[in-house]
């Protein structure tokens, strides 16, 4: 069988070992050397052009992939045994966490095997755990995905606060940002507890830096990537329908993987809406060089202008 294997970036020194196993075994193997950030980022170009039979996703849990692909996807997760005591500990010393009574679980797929095991952690020390259905895009409860806090979402009314436990800052920011409940982040690898409250505020001002700049904007660049669970052509189409309504003009712009450099020529767009990836606006956006909007946030902007005509 010819494969086509796809790893994200944390996984790729495995490649070549992993290749060599399945060419002992009789395929024949490709490995994309394109960036991979997410399940959503499915390489069936690549597949298409090396004539695979398959693509092998490592690294991430399955992704709900629009219809009518021909290539068969197999993704294979992969579990983190990052020691997390540390951070829990530090968790259960922190005053404002000590208050709390009942805590919502939420992590991403390389930590859903310790779920069971953080629950009994924070039990053993008189608190409730709850752990709550996962979003559309997320495959297991509890897991969330930066374009998918649905597990916590779904149980912020029932928790004093969230805990999320894993690596990084991008999935608790999506949580704190959708959720009412206060949230904690505990990453095992920089041995740092950290409540987003902060970050949240930024990203709340910076939000509504970006609609009083939306409303003066005239030309809008709306960008849609092709990544297959990133694509969102009706939603930009509909968006850019309200906009010209309103009285704007507005284009859209595609492209596989949407860079600041290649956009950066596009001289006549005044703000950006981005359709893709949520990272764009929370993490990414200061090197776009122009005001830029998630999608979410960019139809509450079509909304005020509507208002406005
Ligand atoms: S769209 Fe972004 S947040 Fe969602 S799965 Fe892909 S990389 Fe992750």
């Amino acid at each position: 069988m010819r494969v086509l294997l796809q790893f994200p970036e944390g996984l790729k020194q495995k490649a070549l070992e992993i290749a060599e196993e399945l060419e002992k075994k009789g395929d024949k193997v490709f490995l994309s050397a394109s960036a991979c950030y997410g399940a959503c980022d499915i390489a069936f170009g690549q597949a298409e052009a090396v004539h695979a039979d398959k693509i092998v996703h490592y690294g991430h849990a399955r992704f709900p992939i629009p219809r009518g692909r021909k290539i068969a996807v197999e993704f294979l997760e992969w579990r983190s045994d990052a020691d997390l005591e540390p951070v829990l500990g530090m968790a259960l010393g922190d005053a404002d966490f000590r208050k709390c009574k009942k805590i919502g679980l939420v992590t991403t797929v390389q930590h859903i095997g310790q779920m069971s095991a953080v629950r009994r952690f924070l039990e053993a020390s008189g608190k409730k755990a709850l752990v709550g259905r996962h979003g559309p895009l997320a495959k297991y409860d509890g897991q969330i995905l930066g374009c998918d806090p649905g597990s916590a979402t779904s149980i912020d009314g029932k928790v004093d606060c969230i805990l999320y436990f894993g690596g990084g800052l991008f999935h608790p920011i999506a949580a704190a940002i959708a959720c009412k409940r206060r949230v904690l982040a505990a990453d095992p690898f920089s041995g740092r507890i950290l409540w987003l409250d902060g970050e949240k505020k930024k990203y709340e001002k910076r939000k509504m830096g970006m609609l009083a700049l939306g409303l003066q904007a005239r030309r809008f660049g709306i960008l849609v990537s092709t990544k297959p669970g990133q694509l969102n052509l009706r939603a930009a189409e509909a968006l850019k329908r309200r906009l010209e309504a309103a009285g704007k003009e507005a284009a859209i712009l595609v492209a596989d993987r949407l860079e600041p450099e290649a956009l950066e020529n596009f001289h006549s767009f005044d703000f950006f809406v981005n359709t893709a990836c949520p990272r764009i606006a929370v993490d990414d956006y200061a090197q776009f060089g122009k005001p830029v909007l998630n999608l979410a946030e960019a139809v509450e902007l079509a909304s005020l202008l509507g208002k406005r005509k």
